[in-house]
């Protein structure tokens, strides 16, 4: 709104700034609460093997229900808890709760994201481990998603922290590549497991030819380092189709399940269970 009263006017008293601190101060305090009282929850979105089409794992997103104003998404609180030093303590509800209930799913791999504020903590590593040790999951069936906005700023630091994780045996995923500033200098020095195609690289991939050929060097990129490649935003057959063709491996969207709770999970790989015969079973696992 700031932005809207224009240049000249900054200077003058604007009441609707404080209107709009005042709301920002709210919510930052409701998240407070929130986190503290453990109102968060995580809903699970499968990953889903791109030959046999069998889940493969889920990506933990986590949600809030702010009282008295329904759903809040996790692009504007996430963003808040990073500038109001929420997000250690977030991240690491988060991380607790999906390595607890990645024991349900022995077959699943776990995916949890990770914001940058928690990466840049040199300890993020320690609480790592500690997590795991605390829950007894398996490292190698957690894999942390980071984006690649601090990568570029603190390369060096980045290296280390990736070392430090990856000797704990988690995996590393660099997330919505092809969103931003993303170079093949660094993913080669970085050593990520995964990477995973952006959505809205992925939504083009039947729009034009361009945008195709951008969606196909892209994967290709990826693909030249040996790295694993999964394709988010899957919304049509089509776009399932062409990324498959293209050399993803793993494919994630609303066409094979969009984000749901546990039990829901659960209820997917009994139905699974149920229809296939015993040997089949662990097809998924990777
Ligand atoms: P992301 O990690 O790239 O997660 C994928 C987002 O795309 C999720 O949005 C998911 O619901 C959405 N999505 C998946 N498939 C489709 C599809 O087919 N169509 C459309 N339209 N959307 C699809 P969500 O849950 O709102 O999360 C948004 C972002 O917030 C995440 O992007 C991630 O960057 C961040 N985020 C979510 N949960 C966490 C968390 O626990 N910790 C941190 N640090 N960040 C989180
Ligand atoms: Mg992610
Ligand atoms: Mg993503
Ligand atoms: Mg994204």
């Amino acid at each position: 709104k700031a932005k809207e009263a224009g240049r000249a006017r900054m200077t003058l008293y604007d009441p609707s700034m404080d209107a709009d601190r005042e709301q920002r101060n709210a919510l930052e305090l409701d998240l407070r609460m929130a986190i503290e009282s453990g109102d968060l929850t995580l809903a699970y979105q499968p990953l889903i093997d791109a030959a046999s089409y069998a889940p493969t794992g889920v990506e933990a997103l986590v949600r809030w229900n702010r009282p008295g104003h329904g759903p809040i998404s996790p692009e504007v609180f996430i963003p808040i808890a990073e500038t109001s030093g929420l997000i250690e303590s977030l991240g690491l509800f988060v991380l607790r709760k999906a390595c607890e209930t990645a024991k349900q799913w022995p077959e699943l791999n776990v995916s949890v994201n990770v914001s940058p504020g928690q990466f840049r903590n040199p300890a993020f590593a320690d609480y790592v481990r500690y997590v795991l040790k605390q829950t007894e999951v398996e490292a190698g069936r957690i894999t942390l998603e980071i984006t690649e906005g601090y990568m570029i700023q603190n390369p060096q630091r980045t290296r280390q922290s990736i070392e430090r994780l990856k000797a704990l045996g988690v995996k590393v995923a660099l997330d919505d590549f092809g969103s931003g500033f993303s170079s093949i200098g660094y993913l080669r020095q970085f050593g990520f497991d995964r990477i995973k195609i952006d959505r809205s690289l992925v939504m083009g991939v039947n729009e034009d030819k361009r945008q195709r050929e951008m969606l196909q060097a892209t994967v290709a990129l990826a693909r030249s380092l040996d790295i694993p490649v999964t394709a988010e935003g899957i919304e049509t057959e089509e776009q399932a189709i062409a990324m498959r063709l293209f050399g993803c491996d793993c494919l994630q969207g609303y066409l094979f399940g969009k984000p749901m709770t546990a039990d829901l999970i659960t209820e997917m790989l009994d139905a699974r269970h149920a229809a296939e015969p015993e040997g089949r079973r662990r097809l998924g696992a990777a």
